[in-house]
């Protein structure tokens, strides 16, 4: 079974030499394997190609994949037409349950959804006739589906959803956060979802004005307060601090007792407290995916985090993501690049403090503290977008800044953005630390203003690490991250810092993420929203301590290793409050 796929966005037959068709040796020996079809675009015949690859090297955009599956896979469950993404598989949708899936962005996670909700009917890959739902029902006889897909098909479903990017709201929206959740308290919900996701002090403003953490949640709240009979939410944690990631699941949980959830996130630690089952999603973005039957919660992110699949028997990753149970700390021979002068900012309302502090050549410094309490602010007080009101940055030392909300604002393609960047883009160590590292290869004619929010987060964070500097600092780099990139992305910074002999300080609120890239890490404390303070930098272990004991959270470990949120009141949430020890079990000796 091959499938052959053209990225239709990527295809642009007029601008290059027709190399697929050129080099095709089916075409050579007179096969119309591979035509230019009326929209301009390459057409290629899985019956009649050979699979040799050429056409997939030749292609000067990145514009084919070509790839073999294995048998069991010749029936997809929808097809986007001819050489279009092959979904295999569908998630479960169950009565009182949080359904998860996780899988890398491109993976067809929305496109089954899309089916669940009826948007969208299965072809089963037959695009040349509308595939009959009779055919379909006898695809899901004796299976789960089958009920309810015979719901769908008497379009009787109702789907709320919370899309994956929120920042098309405000353009779609005008006015204030009360009146667009009035529109969809459906349910009359509304007033207990309010406290629970502190909204009630935004509720008069206008949605033109809010962080993206507000709209964040406001956007959680209008999705969960319809009335509806499946409930899909695209990601709910970006932007949010992990007080908010925890208290927005629990209201979905609260409504998964009556009604189905699925939900796709990111950030392990907080879907392991939300979902029940996952599913996984595999495959190659924007190919192919296949969707795994359900997998108990931690079950089935200990296999991805492992990269194999043991009921399905597939390896999809040649490494293991491992969590170290001791806080890791190298750092004690490490040299002090940059002593933190103290410094503080005034703003109307707000009052941030940083009493000083030292990076050192070589680290990663973790940032941690709820929103609201100066984080963005003292980044930009170091990258000098901000002055500080006392004290003062030192002005020879170079730093490059990623900040938490990047805008798109060129229509420049990708390459020419990292061109401005750096002056090394040809070489061999660019093309391989920056480039393969992010994959960015498939992006880099795409104009920034067209591509998606995860794409930019990646093309930021190149753009950020590719400027010569002494320090590094990144502002939420996982946002809107799948896990493959967020390891990736982890590893690749550190690496630079360690490369270079920099100083990187990454902000970030996904705890995993945190735990894997810091060496020291840095703890704001204060009141949300009115003042805060730097305290630190400390040693993971007291570091991680400190933070959680303020928010009143403890980890465990399950038997890979793998941290994972006590219950609230529970025996081991209890003996660990009463020991201090919130998230390393191991006391840290170095
Ligand atoms: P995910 O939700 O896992 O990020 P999607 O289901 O949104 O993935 O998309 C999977 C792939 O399907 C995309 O990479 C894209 O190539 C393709 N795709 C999505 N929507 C369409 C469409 N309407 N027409 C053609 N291809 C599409
Ligand atoms: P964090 O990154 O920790 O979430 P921020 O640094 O973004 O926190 O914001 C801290 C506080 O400072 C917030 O209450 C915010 O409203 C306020 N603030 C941030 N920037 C400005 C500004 N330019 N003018 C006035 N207040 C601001
Ligand atoms: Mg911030």
């Amino acid at each position: 079974m091959r499938i052959a796929i053209v990225h239709k966005d990527r295809c642009h037959a007029k601008k290059c030499g027709t190399e697929c068709i050129i080099y095709c040796p089916r075409v050579r020996t007179g096969d119309e394997t591979i035509i230019i079809g009326e929209d301009g675009k390459a057409v290629i015949s899985e019956e009649l190609c050979v699979g040799c690859g050429i056409c997939i090297k030749k292609c000067p955009f990145d514009a084919i994949d070509i790839v073999s599956l294995p048998e069991e896979l010749e029936h997809p469950v929808h097809r986007y037409g001819k050489n279009g993404f092959a979904l295999y598989g569908l998630p479960i949708p169950l009565e009182g349950k949080v359904t998860g899936i996780l899988g890398a962005n491109g993976i067809g996670k929305s496109t089954a959804v899309k089916i669940l909700s009826g948007q969208l009917r299965p072809n089963l890959g037959n695009f040349d006739t509308e595939v009959a739902w009779e055919e379909i029902f006898k695809r899901y006889a004796g299976t789960e589906l089958f009920d309810y897909l015979q719901n769908v098909s008497k379009k009787s479903l109702k789907i709320a959803s919370k899309p994956q990017y929120i920042d098309y709201i405000p353009k779609v929206f005008t006015g204030t956060v009360r009146a667009l959740l009035k529109k969809t308290d459906e349910r009359n919900k509304l007033s207990e979802m309010l406290p629970a996701l502190k909204l009630n002090a935004i509720l008069e403003h206008d949605i033109s004005t809010l962080s993206g953490g507000e709209l964040q949640r406001v956007a959680i709240a209008a999705c969960l307060a319809r009335d509806a009979d499946l409930y899909f939410l695209d990601e709910i944690t970006p932007f949010l601090d992990i007080y908010q990631r925890i208290a927005a699941a629990k209201l979905i949980r609260e409504l998964a007792a009556e009604r189905p959830v699925v939900v796709v996130e990111h950030d392990l630690a907080i879907l392991d407290m939300l979902a029940d089952t996952v599913h996984v999603g595999y495959g190659k973005p924007a190919v192919f995916g296949i969707i795994t039957r359900p997998k108990g919660v931690r079950v089935g992110i200990n296999q991805y985090l492992e990269g194999f699949l043991t009921e399905e028997n597939v390896r999809f990753r040649t490494t293991a993501v491992v969590f170290e149970k001791r806080a890791h700390d190298k750092g004690s021979n490490r040299e002090d690049l940059f002593e933190l002068p103290a410094m503080t900012k005034e703003y109307e309302s707000f009052h941030l403090t940083v009493s000083g502090g030292t990076i050192r050549s070589g680290e990663v410094l973790g940032v941690v503290g709820a929103n609201g309490m100066g984080k963005s602010t003292f980044a930009k007080l170091l990258a000098g977008v901000e002055t500080p009101t006392t004290g003062k940055m030192e002005s020879s030392l170079r730093i490059s800044y990623k900040p938490q909300y990047i805008k798109a604002d060129t229509s420049d393609s990708v390459e020419m953005y990292l061109r401005r960047c750096t002056t090394k883009f040809d070489t061999s160590y660019y093309q391989h630390e920056i480039i393969e590292s992010l994959s960015l290869e498939p992006i880099l004619q795409s104009s920034v203003d067209t591509l998606s929010g995860g794409e930019l987060q990646r093309v930021t964070i190149a753009g950020c690490l590719s400027r010569d500097a002494d320090v590094y600092i990144l502002d939420e780099p996982s946002a809107h991250l799948d896990v493959e990139q967020r390891v990736k992305v982890t590893r690749m910074i550190k690496h630079h810092a360690e490369g270079k002999q920099v100083g990187i300080m990454v902000i970030d609120h996904d705890i995993y993420l945190i735990d894997m890239i810091s060496e020291r890490i840095l703890v704001f404390e204060g009141e949300p929203g009115i003042s805060g303070t730097a305290a630190g930098p400390f040693k993971m272990r007291d570091g991680m301590n400190r933070f959680l004991d303020a928010l009143n959270v403890t980890f465990r470990r399950d038997q890979s290793g793998r941290p994972r949120i006590n219950k609230p009141g529970s025996f081991l949430d209890r003996e660990q409050k009463g020991s201090g020890e919130f998230y390393y079990y191991t006391a840290d000796e170095v």
